[in-house]
């Protein structure tokens, strides 16, 4: 008896908007249909445990056939069917129940609907002019039942012929949709969706090559992988077993550094292994996403917001049943268990990689360099993270050796405290350019820093912001003498008029551009060397961070800060103070002494009137004291010009200045050019 009826919903809007609004994501159709096909092998599995049905649950299979000619697809399972009853009960009525009131509300906003029921065997309309459903229960002498509707709230239901027990899920395929008749088509999606179902999906035909082409053999083609490594035991797998799990998931990838199982059981249900992959490109990591499933179904590969963003970066796969299926986006960052879920993701994360460090360090230490990147990126940006990693994170020196945080601390403690009772962190963030500098520093029996990653800067900021006793200092930031300062600067024992002459001489000669430099007189030792360039640690922070962030832009414009700092105590530059004193004492002394007297002048007038207000001085005094400066400067200018002079000449300031830009690669270009030949001509 064929029977007619309305599925059980009122509103005309259901068809609409499951065929216009879900047009771009109209493939995950597949996955709903063998998902419910699935589900019910599965859930005769569960009646044949508790006796409820006698017979054998070993063939279980679901297939997929795709039949181009006749323009179906059809989705075939031998789980426990449906009586006819049951079709209406499932099918017709309750698919929509109390989606009335919501639907109503929700009209315009068909994401909000999909999001709170899921669309399930309907989803089938999205890709289908008419879908068939040919179903016989698992319960003895229960008829085999045909189900039709072409897409309205008309259904017909009738009697029918089905051998075996099961579902026939039969989609006539619209026309725009005919690509999912193509065999080739549907194993790709199965692929993509099915992969790791638990119950064997066939689709078509095993392949072979013979004679220039391929033939089908008669080996069922099986598309899933019923037992993924995520769902056995850790004590089942060997390592090799994960690394093959890793390469199966990302062909192309290279060896994964570690891997931590994931196997929860409460307050919720997770399972999973997640890799550290060891990066060599940008491009890989966009490319090679964590994947996540639900009870083995595929759900989606972007988990931003499902796991903390530093996590995303990590590869392999999540499995929560309570992680919901056909949900928005929105919907799942906001959910409860999403939400649980990922803070238990970080702190297991969190224990294995301590476990790393305690029980493997060897190991640990060797996979560091490769690991940091997301030690660090969780670091910044999950606070809970940060706080376990602090235990485990580790510094390189430029000796390679690796400490822990504590442990380095408690190792330069002594060497390393300066006068605010800070302890100061030495860093380098390139051996090679930096080398003087470091050697520099280890020769004051300091300790220094590799710190060469991305995130360096911003992480050295997090760890200053943390810990108030901390300073970070890149070793050329400050001549070796003055990077960890002990007590007051020693004093300078040249005189105002010797330091003055020794700027000029210096000054004028600097490089005019590339940089804003100052020159700066230090009494560094015999030792130390003669010239030096010193970074502003906090100019240079500035700039890296403003190319990360571009908020801050207005640093990254600015020219580099350098202190070229002179050392008063070497040698080669009392010896240029002297040569200059006396090829310009004849010229310089009158100079001196024509300040000399101006300044007394100036003074003298300011004396006079230094107790009024400065509304009440009288303004001849003013223009006496204005003119007076000017003419202060114009003498100033014609010392400069003097030493200037001298300084052009003498070969011996060029070339320390040139050197010491040398060991910083400031040199460049025409300079550089000028600089070798003038050594040349120096060692005539
Ligand atoms: P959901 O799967 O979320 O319950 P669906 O609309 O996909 O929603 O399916 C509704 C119901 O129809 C299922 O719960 C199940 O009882 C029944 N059903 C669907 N497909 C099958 C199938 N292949 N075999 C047996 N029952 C099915």
């Amino acid at each position: 008896m064929k029977t007619k009826g309305k599925i059980g919903v009122s509103t005309q809007d259901l068809f609409p908007i499951i065929k216009k609004f879900l047009y771009s994501d109209h493939e995950i159709f597949l996955r709903e249909l063998v998902s419910n096909a699935v589900d019910a092998t599965q859930k005769l599995k569960t009646l044949a445990s508790t006796g409820e049905f006698k017979g054998g649950t070993d063939n279980l299979r679901v297939t997929v056939k795709a039949d181009p000619k006749a323009g179906t697809l059809t989705i075939s399972d031998n789980g426990i069917g449906m009586t006819a009853e049951e079709v209406d009960k499932y099918i017709n009525q309750i698919a929509f129940s109390g989606a009335e009131e919501f639907m109503k509300k929700y009209k315009d906003n068909a994401q909000a609907i999909i999001g709170h029921f899921g669309l399930g065997f309907y989803s089938a309309f999205m890709v289908s002019d008419k879908v068939e459903i040919v179903t016989r229960s698992y319960k003895e002498d229960a008829p085999a039942v045909r189900w039709s509707c072409t897409g309205t709230t008309d259904f017909t239901m009738e009697e029918a012929e089905r051998a075996e027990r099961g579902t026939d899920v039969i989609l006539h395929l619209s026309k725009e949709e005919k690509e999912f008749s193509e065999e080739e088509r549907v194993e790709w999606l199965l692929r993509k969706y099915c992969r790791f179902l638990p119950v064997e999906i066939v689709c078509g035909k095993e392949k072979e090559w013979k004679d220039g082409a391929y033939h089908d053999t008669d080996r069922d083609l099986i598309i899933n992988d019923t037992h993924p490594a995520w769902t056995r035991k850790p004590s089942e797998l060997k390592a090799e077993d994960y690394e093959k799990f890793y390469h199966d998931l990302y062909p192309a990838a290279a060896d994964p550094l570690f891997h931590i199982h994931l196997n929860v059981d409460y307050p919720f249900t997770l399972t999973g292994i997640l890799y550290f992959p060891k990066i060599n490109s940008r491009l890989e990591l966009q490319k090679n996403k964590i994947q996540l499933y639900s009870n083995q179904v595929y759900v989606t590969d972007s988990v931003e917001g499902i796991v903390p963003d530093y996590l995303t970066l990590l590869h392999g796969v999540i499995d929560s049943p309570d992680i919901p299926l056909n949900v928005s986006r929105s919907y799942l960052q906001s959910d409860r268990n999403v939400k649980k879920i990922s803070a238990h993701i970080t702190k297991k994360v969190a224990d294995s990689i301590e476990g790393l460090f305690k029980n493997e360090r060897a190991d640990f230490e060797k996979k560091w360099d490769d690991l940091k990147i997301f030690i660090q990126y969780g670091m910044l940006t999950d606070e809970k993270f940060a706080e376990r990693a602090e235990k485990f994170y580790l510094l390189k020196n430029t000796d390679k050796k690796y400490y822990g945080l504590e442990e380095y601390v408690n190792a330069i403690k002594e060497a390393q405290t300066d006068k605010d009772k800070k302890t100061v962190f030495l860093y380098a963030q390139a051996a090679d350019d930096q080398y003087a500098y470091i050697q520099a520093a280890k020769a004051k029996g300091y300790d220094v820093l590799i710190m060469d990653g991305s995130l360096e800067t911003p992480f050295i900021n997090f760890l200053e912001q943390k810990h108030s006793d901390w300073r970070f200092v890149r070793v050329d930031s400050e001549p070796a003498d003055r990077l960890i300062p002990k007590d007051a600067d020693k004093q300078l024992t040249w005189t105002a008029e010797e330091q003055k002459r020794m700027r000029g001489l210096f000054d004028t000669q600097l490089p005019k551009t590339g940089g804003m430099y100052h020159v700066e007189l230090q009494a560094m030792g015999e030792a130390a060397e003669p010239v030096l360039v010193a970074r502003s640690e906090y100019m240079r922070r500035m700039k890296e961070m403003a190319e990360i962030n571009p908020e801050m832009s207005f640093y990254g414009q600015m020219g580099d800060q350098l202190n070229l700092v002179v050392n008063t105590d070497h040698r080669l530059v009392k010896a240029i103070l002297e040569r200059a004193g006396k090829a310009l004492d004849g010229q310089l002394t009158p100079l001196q002494a024509k300040i000399a007297d101006l300044q007394k002048q100036k003074k003298e007038i300011e004396d006079l009137s230094k107790d009024l207000k400065e509304a009440d001085k009288p303004a001849s005094d003013k223009d006496r004291i204005d003119e007076l400066q000017k003419q202060i400067a114009a003498v100033e200018k014609e010392e400069r010009e003097l030493l200037g002079r001298y300084a052009a000449d003498d070969k011996t300031i060029g070339q320390l200045i040139d050197l010491a830009l040398l060991s910083n690669g400031l040199l460049k270009g025409e300079a550089l050019h000028a600089f070798l030949k003038r050594s040349v001509d120096l060692m005539k």
